[in-house]
């Protein structure tokens, strides 16, 4: 009998904040030994077409894309991250929000790196640009030009509370997380709420509006990922139980923006199976 296959469900390319293009990450991802990946792009699904177009043999490629939303229910509203999977990417409002999404972050990218150019940091909003080469543009691309003005040696130090963690973040306005579920799935797709207990990252959601996103559309959780501790991945798996909802494991690979590894963690074949036999819209799992 052949060994589990091995499925990474989260992984991001140069069409958004990830290093490698995407069809050096679908080779990557067959030289890791995955036999699925899922390619998740923030915002964006810029990175479908190439990556099929290179899809090595005896890999499965399921295109997604992490959506940018928040929960406006506290003040001021938190943001998070879901997972859509197999969804039309034709579909009309989706589209829109998605485009609306990347405007916002442009706008947002600019406005910060305007704060740091006012407290005397050289740092350039078309440089950033350059650096983004036409992807959804992010922090990790605002902390590369850190690094490159010697301000800061890593991304994860880019991230901390001197810089764009705290002093240089700014929000941006995000997809409402209710409408956001009803977006993916009258798309046909299957959202999945991505690292849903990553206190290290900032606020974290009560379990009440998971289990109300649960009631209109929720599919799954991400329980495996390297910003959940022990005691929250257990607790993201008691509270899947409990809700019906099925639960993944995943890198979030970014290439050398990270540095976890494709395939670090990986969902079983079964939440796999519910989520491809949960899609119901153009969009199938590509066999290489
Ligand atoms: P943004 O989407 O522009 O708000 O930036 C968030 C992205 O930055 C996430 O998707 C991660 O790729 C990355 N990120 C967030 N926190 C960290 C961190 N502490 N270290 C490195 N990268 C991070
Ligand atoms: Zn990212
Ligand atoms: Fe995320
Ligand atoms: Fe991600």
């Amino acid at each position: 009998m052949s060994a589990a296959p091995r499925i990474d469900l989260h992984t991001h390319s140069t069409a958004s904040d990830g290093t490698l293009g995407p069809a050096e990450l679908v080779r990557a991802a067959a030289e890791s030994g995955l036999d699925v990946v899922a390619i998740t792009d923030h915002d964006t699904t810029a990175g479908w077409a190439p990556a099929l177009a290179a899809l090595p043999a005896g890999l499965s490629l399921v295109r997604g894309a992490e959506l940018s939303c928040r929960w406006y229910g506290e003040e001021p509203p938190v943001p998070l991250h879901l997972l859509a999977y197999l969804f039309d990417p034709d579909a009309p409002e989706l589209v829109a929000e998605l485009a609306r999404v990347r405007a916002a972050r442009e706008e947002r990218g600019e406005r910060i790196v305007a704060l740091l150019r006012a407290d005397g940091i050289d740092v350039s909003w078309p440089e950033i640009l350059v650096g983004a080469a036409g992807g959804t543009v992010g922090r990790p691309h605002i902390a590369q030009a850190l690094i490159r003005a010697g301000l800061v040696t890593t991304t994860t130090e880019a991230f901390g509370p001197d810089w764009l963690g705290e002093r240089y973040r700014l929000p941006k306005e995000d997809i409402d997380v209710f409408r956001a579920v009803r977006l993916v799935r009258a798309a046909g797709g299957v959202p999945v709420f991505a690292h849903p207990r990553a206190s290290r990252r900032g606020r974290i959601v009560p379990d009440e509006l998971i289990a109300d996103l649960a009631a209109i559309g929720l599919a799954g959780l991400e329980a495996d990922h390297e910003d959940h501790s022990p005691a929250e991945r257990a607790h993201v798996r008691a509270l899947a139980d409990e809700l019906g909802l099925l639960v993944t494991g995943s890198s979030d690979f970014h290439g050398t923006h990270k540095t976890v590894r494709l395939g670090a963690f990986t969902t079983d074949p079964e939440a796999y199976e519910r989520i491809v036999a949960e899609a119901c819209g153009v969009t199938e799992v590509a066999s290489g």
